[in-house]
């Protein structure tokens, strides 16, 4: 039955949901993009771009490779 595969669950801060001190929260990113760059030295630098499943806001992350791998399999 539960055979789809669940991503796992991209954290990040969002800069319009403000707790009570006005500092940003970390909300969940949704309609998530990753994107792959190359780097110094030839090295590759990941980051998921996504929407704030609170509010509808931009975020952007930068990712690690294995998280990078997770959320494109
Ligand atoms: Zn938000």
């Amino acid at each position: 039955m539960d055979d789809e595969q669940k991503k796992p669950e991209l954290k990040a801060l969002c800069m319009r949901c403000r707790d009570a001190n006005n500092k940003p929260t970390m909300q969940t990113m949704t309609d998530i993009q990753v994107e792959e760059k190359e780097g110094k030295g030839g090295s590759k630098r990941y980051s998921a771009k996504g929407k704030c499943a609170k509010c509808g806001g931009n975020m952007f992350k930068f990712l690690s490779k294995e998280l990078a791998d997770e959320l494109r399999a």
